[in-house]
C-alpha cells in the first residue's frame, strides 16, 4: 500500500494537500499550516550551527528531503519553504524558490543562468519590467538581450548562433496581446543547438514566464522548458493580497537559486506565503474554471458587439492560435484550458479606437460595479486595463501602431463575479464610448 504521500490524488487534491508531508515543519496537531514569524532562529550549539551553514544550498541536502536546520529567514524558513514543495508539485518541478515578487523570481532565475558576456534571447513582447529589466539595467551588466519574434524560426535561429547565448526567455500568452508561442517547438530548436555545442559549454536554458496560465492551466516543463516563472502576485495568490514571485526547475538549479536569494536578497515573505500555500492554490482549480468559464462568456459577448473589432481569447475559434491553444493549454485532466484573460480592440482609427478605448474605461471606473479599473490580473475581481492610454500613455499613437500597441485594445482579467454582470456593466461602458455602434 503506497503511503498517502505518494498515492495517486487528483491534482485537485494535491492543490490543497501538497505531499502532506514536509520536512519543513513537523507539525502534528494543525489542520492549517501555521503561520511562522521568526528572523533568526535558537541553535542549540555551535556545532548545529555550523552544519546548518554547511548544508544550507549544499547540492547534499535538498531541504524537501532532509529536516533543513534554520538560521535565519533569508536562508530558509519554514512556510516559505511548505509553499515552494508545493508550487514545485504543482508545476511538476523537482524544487522550486519562491521571492518576494515576480520581477525578483525572474531577476533571480536570470540571474543565476547568465553573467557578463552571456546573451539573452527574447520575446520581443514582454511584462513591461521585464522589458525595463532587459533594456535598462541588463547592458549595464555586461549582459546583452536580443530582442526577436522567437515565433519565427529563422530569427531565432539566427538569434541562437553565437556560443554566448545562455537564455531563451518568453512569456505564453504573451501580455497583454495574448499571443501565443510553441513551447515544444521553441524548446526543439534549442535542444538542436544544445547539442551541437562543445560538452564542457554551458546550456542554453529556456525560461518561460507561466504567469498568465498558472500550473493549473499550463506547464511549461512538459513542452521541454526547463524554468518556469511566475508572480504569485495574480491568480496563485488569488485574492490581490500579497506579492510574490517564484522559479520552478530541476534541482540542480536550487543551491544556486538560494546562494543568489542569499546574497541579493528579496525572499519571498513567510507572511506573503502562508496565503498562497492556506488561500490560493487550494483554491485555484476551482478559482480557475470558474473564471475560465466567464472569460469564454464575455469574449462571445464582445465577438458580438458591433463596437468591437476584434477579441483575442485562445479559447475562441478565431483566436490566430487556436490549435497551438488546444495543444498546449491543457488542466490536468486533458482539458482545454485557454484562461481567465482576454483583449479586445475597438474599432475606428487609431485616434478613434483610443479614446473610445478611454472613455469606456473612465465610464467602467466611475460607474461598474463587477469590473475594476486597475493594474494586475488574476484575482476574484474583475480588472479592466487599456494599455495605449495607462501604460502607454506617453508614446504618441501613430507610434504605438508602430509597435505592435492597438490604441483600441483593452485588456481583461475575470474574476468570479457572475458573468452577466461583467457583460451588463460592459454593455452600458460600450454604449457610453461607442454610441454609434
Ligand atoms: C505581474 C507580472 C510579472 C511581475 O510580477 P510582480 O509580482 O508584479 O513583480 C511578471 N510577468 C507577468 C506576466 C506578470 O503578469
Amino acid at each position: 500500500m503506497p503511503h498517502r504521500a505518494e498515492r495517486p490524488y487528483h491534482p485537485d487534491t494535491r492543490f490543497i494537500h501538497g505531499r502532506f508531508h514536509s520536512e519543513h515543519w513537523n507539525y502534528a496537531d494543525h489542520i492549517v499550516p501555521p503561520i511562522s514569524s521568526s528572523a533568526a532562529y535558537r541553535l542549540e550549539s555551535v556545532e548545529r550551527g555550523g552544519a546548518g551553514f554547511q548544508e544550507f544550498a549544499n547540492p547534499e541536502f535538498r531541504p524537501d528531503q532532509h529536516a533543513p536546520i534554520y538560521i535565519y529567514d533569508r536562508l530558509d524558513e519554514p512556510v516559505r519553504g511548505m509553499l515552494e514543495e508545493n508550487l514545485a508539485l504543482a508545476e511538476g518541478a523537482e524544487v522550486s524558490a519562491c521571492f518576494a515578487t515576480g520581477m525578483a523570481a525572474i531577476s533571480g532565475a536570470l540571474g543565476v543562468l547568465s553573467k557578463a558576456g552571456d546573451r539573452i534571447v527574447a520575446h520581443n513582447a514582454l511584462y513591461g519590467c521585464t522589458y525595463s529589466l532587459f533594456k535598462n539595467w541588463y547592458p549595464r551588466l555586461g549582459i546583452e538581450v536580443d530582442l526577436i519574434d522567437v515565433r519565427d524560426p529563422d530569427q531565432l535561429a539566427k538569434a541562437l548562433e553565437p556560443d554566448n547565448v545562455m537564455v531563451v526567455y518568453f512569456e505564453t500568452p504573451v501580455n497583454p496581446t495574448l499571443d501565443l508561442i510553441d513551447i515544444a517547438k521553441v524548446t526543439e530548436q534549442v535542444r538542436a543547438v544544445n547539442k551541437a555545442r562543445d560538452p564542457k559549454h554551458r546550456r542554453v536554458f529556456t525560461v518561460v514566464d507561466n504567469t498568465f496560465a498558472t500550473p493549473f492551466g499550463q506547464r511549461p516543463l512538459e513542452h521541454g522548458a526547463q524554468v518556469v516563472v511566475h508572480s504569485l502576485t495574480k491568480n496563485l495568490n488569488g485574492f490581490g493580497t500579497d506579492m510574490g514571485g517564484v522559479v520552478a526547475c530541476h534541482s540542480l538549479l536550487q543551491p544556486d537559486l538560494l546562494l543568489y536569494r542569499k546574497d541579493f536578497g528579496a525572499p519571498l515573505a513567510p507572511k506573503s506565503a502562508w496565503p498562497v500555500l492556506v488561500h490560493g492554490l487550494p483554491t485555484l482549480p476551482l478559482r480557475y474554471r470558474q473564471e475560465q468559464a466567464s472569460a469564454l462568456k464575455v469574449a462571445q459577448f464582445l465577438e458580438a458587439h458591433p463596437a468591437v473589432a476584434r477579441v483575442v481569447y485562445p479559447g475562441l475559434p478565431s483566436h490566430p492560435e487556436h490549435e497551438l491553444a488546444q495543444r498546449q493549454m491543457r488542466d490536468r485532466d486533458g482539458e482545454f484550458a485557454p484562461g481567465t484573460l482576454l483583449y479586445f480592440i475597438l474599432k475606428g482609427s487609431p485616434q478613434e479606437a483610443r479614446d473610445r478605448g478611454a472613455d469606456l474605461i473612465n465610464h467602467v471606473a466611475q460607474d461598474a460595479l463587477a469590473i475594476t479599473l486597475a493594474v494586475s490580473l488574476g484575482q476574484v475581481r474583475t480588472l479592466i486595463e487599456h494599455p495605449s492610454s495607462m501604460t502607454h500613455a506617453p508614446i504618441p499613437v501613430e507610434d504605438q501602431v508602430a509597435g505592435g500597441i492597438d490604441p483600441g485594445g483593452i485588456r481583461l482579467s475575470l474574476g468570479l463575479e457572475r458573468a452577466e454582470d461583467v457583460i451588463a456593466d460592459l454593455e452600458r461602458a460600450l454604449a457610453t464610448a461607442c454610441p454609434d455602434a
